[in-house]
């Protein structure tokens, strides 16, 4: 029995939550402090869908710029992704909640192959289900996967944890005059170029009425009070309720 608002949401970490305080890679500490969190969600009924992107390795863009071959690079950030995928199936596990990561891209030694009914039987189980390998297309980005994947399995709502109490006019870690803002419709924040998600995951979202909360994964707590219906972050969706 779930006691929480929804029955079935999608997080989208970016890679760069599980760094820590180190400029790149994965903290140990970090991770299990963030399984921890998903291992309560999971606890009180949620079934819980996960995309962590690769940025805490490697970003095809920033690649490119440095001369690599941006397909390559691109390929080679998704498969960053299935790195921190299985650092994060290896920290659920240590908490004894059952896990699987599917992949987008072929690798089938390391995790499943990303099959849509099959992810929904494991979610429908009591399984997390991490989806890695974003898209499996280069010149996307682990949002848009976040946001595809969370149309497909009917996931009820999308969940971006960010380091920050969600949408604001400006970076408030650089400006402290930022304005917050708790609700905003796809269209404004398309219009004012708000640092959401990319145009691809906003429109994505936009067209199939996926709401999207955006959120500070690294106040504790935060996250299960979002799913037990409490206001937090900032919310998104495709039109203001009447
Ligand atoms: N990527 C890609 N296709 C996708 C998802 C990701 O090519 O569908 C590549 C892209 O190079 C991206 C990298 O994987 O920069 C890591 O993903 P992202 O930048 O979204 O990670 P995050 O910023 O969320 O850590």
């Amino acid at each position: 029995m779930t006691k929480t608002k929804y029955t079935r949401i999608l997080l989208k970490l970016s890679g760069e939550a599980l760094m820590g305080d180190q400029g790149s890679g994965i903290d140990p500490h970090t991770i299990r402090r963030l399984a921890l969190e998903i291992n309560e969600l999971c606890s009180v009924g949620l079934q819980v869908g996960l995309v962590i992107g690769g940025g805490n390795i490697i970003r095809g863009s920033e690649k490119a710029a440095e001369g690599l071959d941006r397909v390559t690079g691109d390929y080679m950030g998704m498969l960053a992704t299935v790195l921190n995928a299985l650092a994060m199936q290896d920290a659920l596990e240590h908490l004894g909640q059952p896990v699987r990561v599917m992949s987008a891209l072929k690798i089938n030694q390391v995790c499943e192959d990303y099959i849509r009914r099959r992810a929904i039987r494991h979610l429908e189980k009591g399984r997390v289900v991490i989806f890695a390998a974003g898209t499996g297309n280069p010149f996307f980005t682990t949002d848009s996967a976040a946001s595809l994947r969370a149309i497909e399995i009917n996931a009820e709502l999308l969940v971006k944890a960010t380091k920050v109490d969600g949408v604001y006019s400006a970076d408030p870690l650089k400006n402290p005059s930022a304005r917050f803002y708790p609700r905003l419709t796809y269209d404004e924040a398309l219009d004012q170029r708000l640092n959401v998600m990319d145009a691809t995951a906003l429109v994505l979202c936009r067209d199939h009425n996926m709401p999207l909360r955006v959120m500070n994964i690294f106040q504790p707590g935060a996250v299960m009070r979002l799913v037990k219906g409490e206001d937090v972050g900032s919310l998104i969706e495709t039109g203001r309720p009447s």
